[in-house]
């Protein structure tokens, strides 16, 4: 199983070298994270001592489970999933560096009377909802600015880019639209110059679909399945927009 792991590990930094050489680009710049929900602290460990050392979780529930057993590797943790405001105080407690799902303004401003209190700051990316579907998060492609021009006012929050989650489809090149639909928005941001706001990022990309996001110019690809193998839970337990089920 540990050699598994490695072995998946190896076959996903390769495809990203393959991809970036396709695509003319270096591969120092597209970082690997590993997407770890459902899988146990003790396989996330053997990704940490391989080498890897960003990984993220969708839930805050099962980001307090695996805190303490994976606190002897040292490694960066970002949170990928949908964020409840009545969660925001416990997340602050497990060392995230990045919160790469803020969606709307509510979050936002929360986050940032929570940090503040505490004197602590917090990056963060945007996410968008570039496959217009109803069962994805994140905010509408068109919404995106005038979102990030008001979350740009919290001093505590530093926009670091943005994050999403390509269409559910065979098709490559319906889901390439939604990976250039994100760099067009980025490359909007950029030109607005906005204080407090960074556009470095772009968090795109899975294990289905990370070369394309590489093509069309991902930063950060997020992989679970491809490292870990099928997980049993549903993804629309972590991703529905029915708020019955979360
Ligand atoms: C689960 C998840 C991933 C990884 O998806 P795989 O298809 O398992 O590689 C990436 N991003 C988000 C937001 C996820 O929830």
């Amino acid at each position: 199983m540990n050699a598994t792991i490695i072995d998946n590990i190896n076959a996903i930094l390769r495809r990203i070298e393959k991809a970036c050489e396709t695509s003319s680009r270096d591969p120092q710049e597209v970082k690997l994270l590993l997407a770890t929900k459902t899988v146990t602290a003790e396989r996330i460990k053997i990704a940490l001592q391989a080498g890897q050392t960003l990984i993220a979780e969708n839930k805050v529930q099962e980001l307090k489970e695996k805190y303490e057993d994976l606190q002897e590797i040292p490694h960066c943790s970002h949170f990928i999933g949908h964020l409840q405001t009545n969660k925001i105080k416990e997340i602050l407690r497990y060392n995230i560096s990045c919160v790469q799902s803020v969606d709307r303004l509510e979050l936002a401003q929360k986050l940032h009377q929570r940090l503040n209190s505490e004197n602590k700051s917090l990056d963060i990316l945007i996410q968008v909802n570039t496959s217009y579907e109803k069962s994805k998060y994140g905010v509408a492609p068109d919404q995106v600015i005038d979102l990030v021009r008001q979350i740009a006012t919290f001093s505590t929050l530093h926009i670091r880019g943005l994050m999403t989650i390509g269409l559910l489809s065979t098709e490559a090149e319906q889901i390439r639209k939604c990976f250039q639909l994100l760099k067009q928005i980025q490359q909007e941001i950029v030109e607005l110059d906005i204080p407090n706001v960074a556009m470095q990022e772009l968090s795109m990309g899975m294990s289905g679909d990370l070369d394309i996001a590489i093509a069309e110019g991902a930063t950060i690809v997020r992989v679970g399945t491809a490292i870990f193998g099928q997980r049993n839970t549903p993804d629309s337990y972590y991703w529905n927009e029915n708020k019955q089920l979360i």
